[in-house]
């Protein structure tokens, strides 16, 4: 699974804050813990029986919203006779009858909570298999969808689609539902005219009954766990590829297009390629099919049908600033690690979310070159730093309170960073034979971590106890602190390293092996191996004449912050001549802060971009010449007028951030009449235009808000402008663009605002009570936020309503806001603050007030522009 966007954003969001933090000390005292103290151990279910098939013949009511049919379980009993066999079955389902497979005896049930208790009398011997039959129907509230289309979407098919992970298919499907007994599997489903169905493994057979209805045969003929288990029903267009043989195809919609299909998915077969390359495994399966689905949130690697967001469906002009390749990448790798080898409890989980993370980047590695790998490794390491600054838990975490807590930055970004740190100590070749070697003895197996210990340690015959103890099962990250000196008499540099973090149960002194690299002149260095695992250490290193830098780890294998001291011309050496990107990055970001006072950083910053090859180095690297000083903005109107579309859209945002002048404002009206330029540059137009307040201002933001490219981001920005002004037209437009038929994007910006212009209002108050059952769930709990900051007390009856039927499905944090928002409404109202009788009024509140509401205003504005960012960065 790949963490829904929406879930991504607050990481990115402070992901952008923590590059400039990297160096600081960190936020330990904030952080909370990761679960609750009473929070149980979990280990792995312990089985009685394996499955051995499981074979559905299902209905589908495409009008009704319901299914119904009958599964079938081919176990075996494992230890003992088995007289009650237990089955995860939803509350919602209505099971009519159990029997001994499709024709046999009945058996007694019980069917409580989740749990259908199945009893046999006499018990059945153990190892030998039988079949037991389950028929049931049901109008499922979780794990299965059912989409109509909507009023900003009235041409899309109804679509029906399910999401097994983390344990939701027995709410549509009674099975075991636990990842540790991979079996084969059938979906024979059947569904009217126009529908069809997708599934996992082969397509059997299509049968056409009398009445029009159509039967879909799909068999799994390798094992897999149950949470893979899909279905997908609508009106699709499939187009299609091969590679080695293998089917590829791509399942969209009618209503989209094939250049639309293939511009998201169309590099699926060189990844499979790579990924069957490097891995030392060809692609397990018959076939690869991908499914673009109206509101599924992130990505889904169901074997042999992954399911993704249809909002990953890209146009022409939004897929210049970044397109969603990686998603493919992240669920195709699931292949791999996830499906053909499952974790076998979640606790383990980084065995399949850090594989997929760390090997989408490694596809782009050989498409795109070692300068975009590095950065996207960056990019995962802040988002690990972030996660981090929230709770600190290691990667192997036994206790928690619902397994969906452990999709976080710790499994996935913190698990890639690890692999990555392992290839760095490793080297190249020892870590791809450890690869290998793990993915030959795990095939169709569940692993654990010990097991990829066990397979790179056989590999390399290097014990590797210390790293995965540290990495693994420890938990934080080493902060380093380091400096350098050149001693003349000796020709040698000292280097200074200090391990600086808060040492306690969970986080250790770090053993580090890793380079330092002694630069002597542009294109001349040495390295020398070294290992950090002291407090503080000073190395001894042989040099020539005096270096022009020295470096710790420039590659960036660690995942770690680092705070190293250099002198101003040190850093301007780096930004130019530093020998990877990540060390010319890391050069320009701390120069940034100096460019002010000093025309000699502003012009080395001004040239940076040019020479880097790479579009994100060079995006980087504009980014750090704008930080609001006029004198920035020639080199900001050159960056404006690049060949790479990313490059501009950064000079675009860097000069609306300045203040009005002839010539800029002349280049961001030029942008924002031009249909061809990226949406992000045009929105950053507008935000500049109307920040300057040119005296049409209000005409433009009346037609962008009309404009409906790029899935109406353009207009979005507009509205956000307008919301922002907290008048009148705000109040009307909140009102009017909140409602359900207006495009998702422009109802969540209404929403957001909806927060401050509710406040006294409440007319605004009763739009939002509806809202709690709104059919899109991401306004149903941004309304549940906002009924209890607002205390909407006449919303109680809804929301509770609402907790009984909602689906929460993978979104723990829903259930938690509903909760909050209910038990807020069940608390007596606060009694209104008495002011101390020498307390000021309100009216003559002292000034410092003003300064806090206007820096609140300031840093609102910031999570906007970082809002409209985010929801054009690719997730990775
Ligand atoms: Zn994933």
């Amino acid at each position: 699974m790949l963490i829904p966007p929406r879930r991504l954003l607050f990481v990115v969001a402070l992901a952008s804050c923590a590059a400039t933090a990297r160096a600081q000390a960190p936020l330990g005292e904030a952080r909370k813990p990761f679960a609750e103290p009473g929070a149980p151990r979990r280990t792995e279910r312990i089985r009685s029986y394996d499955v051995r098939h499981v074979k559905a013949e299902l209905t589908l009511d495409m009008e009704k919203d319901s299914l119904a049919g009958a599964v079938t379980h081919t176990v075996a009993p494992l230890h003992a006779p088995l007289a009650r066999m237990d089955l995860d079955c939803g509350p919602g389902l209505k099971v009519s009858r159990v029997s001994l497979g499709a024709g046999g005896a009945d058996l007694p049930f019980k069917h409580e909570g989740e749990t259908l208790a199945i009893t046999l009398d006499p018990p059945k011997p153990a190892g030998e298999p039988f079949d037991v039959t389950v028929a049931y129907s049901g109008s499922p509230d979780n794990g299965l969808h059912f989409i109509p289309p909507d009023a900003a979407h009235p041409d899309r098919p109804k679509a029906a689609w399910t999401q097994g992970q983390v344990a939701e298919n027995r709410y549509w499907l009674p099975c075991y539902d636990e990842p540790n007994d991979p079996a084969t599997t059938e979906m024979i489903v059947t569904v009217a005219k126009p529908y069809s169905v997708l599934s996992n493994g082969s397509l059997v057979e299509t049968k056409e009954a009398p009445d029009g209805a159509r039967t879909f045969h799909w068999k799994m003929e390798q094992p897999h766990a149950s949470y893979l288990i899909t279905v997908a029903a609508s009106e699709f267009n499939v187009f299609r590829d091969e590679v080695a043989g293998v089917p590829v195809e791509y399942y969209v919609l009618k209503d989209v297009d094939e250049a639309t299909a293939r511009r998201f998915m169309g590099l699926t077969p060189k990844m499979i390629a790579f990924f069957s390359e490097v891995t030392g495994q060809p692609y397990p399966y018959p076939k690869y099919a991908q499914v673009c689905l109206p509101e599924f949130n992130g990505g889904m690697e169901n074997t042999t049908a992954t399911s993704m967001p249809d909002t990953s469906l890209l146009d022409r002009l939004e897929v210049q600033e970044g397109g969603q390749e990686s998603l493919v990448a992240h669920e195709l790798a699931h292949q791999w690690f996830g499906d053909l080898m499952t974790c076998k409890d979640w606790s383990h989980l980084w065995l399949n979310e850090g594989f997929a993370s760390y090997f989408d980047p490694l596809f782009f590695e050989r498409e795109r070159g070692e300068d975009e790998f590095r950065l996207l490794m960056r990019s995962e390491l802040d988002n690990y730093l972030a996660a981090d600054r929230g709770y600190r838990r290691p990667m192997v975490e036994t206790r928690y309170e619902s397994a969906t807590q452990l999709f976080d930055g710790m499994a996935y970004a913190k698990g890639a960073c690890v692999l990555h740190a392992l290839r760095g100590v490793l080297g190249d070749e020892a870590w791809w034979k450890g690869i290998r070697r793990y993915v030959a003895t795990s095939k169709f197996r569940n692993v654990e971590s010990d097991d990829l210990r066990r397979s790179f340690e056989a590999a390399t015959g290097k014990d590797l106890g210390w790293f995965f103890d540290q990495w693994v099962y420890k938990a934080g990250h080493p902060e380093l602190r380091a400096s350098w000196r050149y001693e003349p008499e000796d020709r040698t540099v000292r280097l200074k390293v200090e391990q600086v973090q808060k040492l306690d149960d969970q986080t250790p002194l770090f053993r580090l092996p890793t380079v330092a690299e002694i630069v002597e002149s542009p294109g001349k260095s040495r390295r020398v191996a070294i290992v950090v695992d002291g407090a503080s250490q000073e190395f001894v290193l042989p040099a020539g004449p005096e270096p022009k830098a020295v470096l710790l780890d420039p590659e960036g294998w660690i995942p770690k912050e680092m705070a190293f001291e250099r002198p101003v011309a040190e850093r301007l050496f780096l930004l130019e001549h530093g020998p990877t990107v990540l060390v010319r990055i890391d050069a320009a970001e701390s120069l940034a802060d100096e460019a002010k006072d000093r025309p000699e950083v502003r012009e080395a910053l001004a040239a940076a971009w040019r020479r880097e090859t790479s579009p994100t180095a060079a995006v980087k690297m504009v980014e750090a010449i704008d930080r609001g000083d006029a004198a920035s903005r020639p080199a900001l109107l050159a960056a404006a007028e690049a060949p790479e579309p990313r490059v501009r859209v950064a000079a675009v945002r860097g000069l609306a951030a300045l203040d009005r002048d002839p010539a800029a404002e002349a280049l961001l009206r030029k942008v924002w009449d031009d249909p061809e330029a990226p949406y992000g540059a045009r929105r950053a137009a507008l935000r500049g235009l109307v920040a300057w307040k040119v005296d049409d201002a209000e005409t433009i933001v009346e037609a962008a808000l009309g404009l409906p490219a790029g899935r109406f981001a353009i207009a979005a920005t507009a509205l956000d402008l307008v919301l922002d002004r907290r008048d009148a037209r705000s109040r009307e437009l909140a009102a009017a663009y909140v409602a359900h038929g207006r495009p998702p994007r422009l109802r969540y910006a209404a929403l957001q605002a909806l927060e401050d212009l509710a406040k006294d209002d409440a007319s605004l108050q009763d739009l939002i009570v509806p809202l709690a059952e709104d059919p899109d769930r991401v306004v149903r709990a941004r309304a549940w936020d906002l009924i209890r900051r607002h205390r909407i007390k006449k919303a109680l009856p809804t929301l509770e309503a609402r907790l009984k039927v909602e689906d929460f499905g993978f979104n723990a944090r829903a259930r938690a806001t509903l909760e909050r928002a209910i038990k807020a409404l069940k608390e007596p109202a606060p009694s209104p603050e008495k002011p101390a009788a020498d307390a000021p009024a309100k009216e003559d509140a002292p000034a410092p007030w003003d300064e806090l509401r206007r820096r609140l205003d300031e840093m609102e504005k910031q999570i906007r522009e970082i809002r409209d960012r985010v929801d054009e960065a690719a997730p990775h």
